[in-house]
C-alpha cells in the first residue's frame, strides 16, 4: 500500500467546461465519487456502480463510511484530515462493495475548493484494481509453476541476452555447472563453454543475432560445457528466441550428455558380456562333446607312442618313427582343438580388423562340427571380391558356430551344409543353407527374439544373439523366407574401406 501527499489544489473547472467535465465522468471507467465535508456522498458516476456495485439512488446522501471496511476506519480518518489540510493523496487500499464484498482498489482523493480556496467536500477518484490483482496473481502463479517446472526437469535453462550475458539461471543449471546464479548473472555465456569451443560458440550466437535465422537455433549443438570446478562434460544446446517488443532474449535448454553416453557404455558392455556369457553357453553345452574331440587324439597319441615303443624294441625303427609322426599328428590336432575353444571363450575388447573369410569360417565350421553324429557334408564357396572383411573374428565366428550348429541339429539323417560369401556392394553377404526340414511355423517371426526356441533343452538365445553381433558390425541378419530347401540365414558384413571388386 502506498500513500504519496501533493500539496497543489485541483483545478475548478470554469462553468463551460462543466459540461463536457461531466461528458468525461458518465463514460469514465473509474469511480468519481464526491462527498462533502462531512462525509456525505453527493456525486456518484456510473464507473462508481460498476466497481461498488450501489445505483445511485442507493448511495446518494448516505455517508462514505459505508465504502470503508470497519478494520480501514482510520486509516480514512487520517487521509480525511490530511486532504482537509489541502492535500491530494494516492493510495492503494480496499473498499467494501454493496454486499460487503472487498475490493482492492486504486484511489485518488482530494479536496474539492470553493472560489475562495476553501475545501468545501473531497473528490474521490477509484480504480478498480481487482482484474491487474488477477493478473499480477496469475502472473505469480505462473512464474511459481514455471520456476518448479525448470527446477526440475533434466534440462538446465539459461536466459541471456543479445549482449550475450546471462540472464536468469535456472536451479538445474545452478547444479549442473556448480556455479549459483548470482555469480553468473551478468557475466558472458562463455564462461560455461569449455576452451576449444568457445569461438565457435560465440561465433554461433552472433550469426544467430546478425541473421535472425531461427532455424540455426533450433538445431541442437554438442560442444564441451565447462563446470566451476574446471571439468568439462558433453551438452547439448537447443536455443530459442524470447521476442517481446524491444526486447531480444534467448532461451538455452542445455541437456547434460555424459549421463545418456555413460548409459550408452554400459549398454555397449552388456551387450559384449552378453555374447561372451552366450559363447560360454553354447560351449556349456557341448562339453561332453569337447571332452570326447580332445581325449580322441589324446587316446589315439598314446596308442601311437605305446605302438612306436613296441616297434623300437623290436628294432624296427622306420615303422617306430612313422608311428612317432602319426602321434606328433594327433597331439597338434588336440592342441588345435584347445587353442579353438580357448579363443572361442576368451574375453576381451571387440577388436575389428580386415581378416580372411574363408580362414574364418573353416575354423567357425570345424568347432561347430565337433561330436556331430550323422554325416554332414560342408560346402564353402567364397567369391574372389569378398575375401576379406572387416571383423570380430571370434564374435563371427561365434555367429557362424551358431548358425552351423543349428543347421546341423536341424538335420537328422545325413544333409548338407552350404556356405556362400559373396560380395553385395559394400557389404560381404554370408549365407548359410542346409537340406533339413527348413524353419518350423512356432518360431515364424520372432526368430530373432531371445527365448524362441523349438528345442527341448534349447535356451533360444542363439539367433537373438547373431543378431546383436552383426549389427554391432553395421551388418544384418534375416532368414530367406522362402528357400528352395531346408533353411537359409543370410548375413552382411562390412568389406574392408576402399575395397573395390577385386577378382583375381
Ligand atoms: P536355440 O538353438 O537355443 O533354440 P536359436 O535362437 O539359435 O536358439 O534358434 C531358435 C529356433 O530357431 C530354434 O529352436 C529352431 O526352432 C529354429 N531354427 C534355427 N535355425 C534353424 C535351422 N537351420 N533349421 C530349422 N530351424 C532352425
Amino acid at each position: 500500500m502506498s500513500s504519496e501527499g501533493t500539496s497543489t489544489p485541483p483545478y475548478v473547472p470554469p462553468d463551460h467546461a462543466r459540461f463536457w467535465l461531466g461528458t468525461l465522468t458518465e463514460s469514465a471507467d473509474a469511480g468519481f465519487v464526491g462527498a462533502d465535508l462531512r462525509g456525505i456522498i453527493i456525486t456518484w458516476n456510473p464507473g462508481a456502480e460498476r466497481i461498488f456495485g450501489y445505483a445511485p439512488a442507493e448511495i446518494l446522501g448516505r455517508p462514505i463510511g459505508v465504502l470503508i471496511p470497519s478494520d480501514k476506519q482510520a486509516e480514512e480518518a487520517a487521509s480525511l484530515a490530511r486532504i482537509g489540510a489541502g492535500e491530494t493523496l494516492r493510495l492503494e487500499t480496499e473498499r467494501l462493495c454493496k454486499g460487503g464484498r472487498r475490493t482492492p482498489v486504486s484511489l485518488t482523493m482530494a479536496p474539492v475548493l470553493n472560489e475562495r480556496g476553501h475545501a468545501i467536500g473531497i473528490s474521490v477518484i477509484a480504480r478498480d484494481m481487482q482484474r491487474t490483482f488477477l493478473i499480477n496473481a496469475e502472473n505469480l502463479r505462473r512464474e511459481a509453476v514455471l520456476r518448479s517446472i525448470l527446477d526440475t526437469v533434466h534440462e538446465a535453462l539459461i536466459i541471456i541476452g543479445d549482449d550475450g550475458l546471462i540472464r536468469s539461471f535456472s536451479g538445474t543449471a545452478e547444479r549442473l555447472f556448480g556455479y549459483p546464479s548470482e555469480e553468473v548473472i551478468g557475466h558472458d555465456v562463455s564462461v560455461l563453454v569449455s576452451e576449444p569451443h568457445r569461438e565457435r560458440q560465440v561465433a554461433y550466437i552472433a550469426r544467430y543475432l546478425q541473421t535472425g535465422e531461427r532455424h540455426i537455433a533450433s538445431i541442437a549443438r554438442v560442444v564441451a560445457g565447462q563446470r566451476k570446478d574446471g571439468s568439462t562434460f558433453p551438452m547439448e544446446l537447443s536455443v530459442g528466441e524470447i521476442a517481446l517488443p524491444g526486447v531480444r532474449q534467448f532461451t538455452v535448454f542445455i541437456r547434460d550428455l555424459s549421463e545418456s553416453q555413460d548409459r550408452e557404455r554400459r549398454l555397449a558392455e552388456l551387450r559384449s558380456e552378453l555374447v561372451h556369457v552366450s559363447r560360454l553357453n553354447d560351449l556349456g553345452q557341448m562339453v561332453s562333446t569337447l571332452a570326447h574331440e580332445v581325449a580322441q587324439p589324446l587316446t589315439s597319441l598314446a596308442n601311437y607312442l605305446n605302438g612306436s615303443r613296441r616297434l623300437l624294441t623290436a628294432g624296427k625303427a622306420e615303422a617306430a618313427e612313422q608311428a612317432l609322426e602319426r602321434a606328433a599328428e594327433q597331439a597338434s590336432r588336440a592342441t588345435r582343438i584347445v587353442q579353438s575353444l580357448r579363443d572361442f571363450v576368451r574375453r576381451g575388447e571387440t577388436e575389428k580388423r580386415s581378416e580372411d573369410l574363408r580362414k574364418t569360417i573353416e575354423e567357425a565350421s570345424a568347432l561347430a562340427m565337433l561330436g556331430i553324429a550323422h554325416k554332414l557334408t560342408l560346402e564353402l564357396r567364397v567369391s574372389p571380391d569378398a575375401r576379406q572383411a572387416v571383423i570380430d573374428k571370434v564374435q563371427i565366428q561365434q555367429v557362424l558356430f551358431n548358425l552351423i550348429r543349428n543347421a546341423a541339429e536341424a538335420m537328422t539323417g545325413d544333409g548338407m551344409v552350404s556356405i556362400t560369401v559373396m560380395r553385395v556392394g559394400e557389404m560381404a553377404e554370408i549365407s548359410v543353407a542346409d537340406t533339413g526340414p527348413g524353419l518350423g511355423e512356432e518360431v515364424g517371426a520372432r526368430l530373432f527374439q531371445p527365448f524362441v526356441t523349438s528345442k527341448p533343452n534349447g535356451m533360444g538365445v542363439g539367433l537373438s544373439v547373431c543378431r546383436t553381433i552383426v549389427e554391432a558390425h553395421g551388418g544384418q541378419i534375416w532368414a530367406d523366407p522362402a528357400p528352395l530347401q531346408g533353411a537359409l540365414f543370410k548375413f552382411t558384413v562390412p568389406l574392408p574401406a576402399g575395397d573395390s571388386a577385386k577378382t583375381d
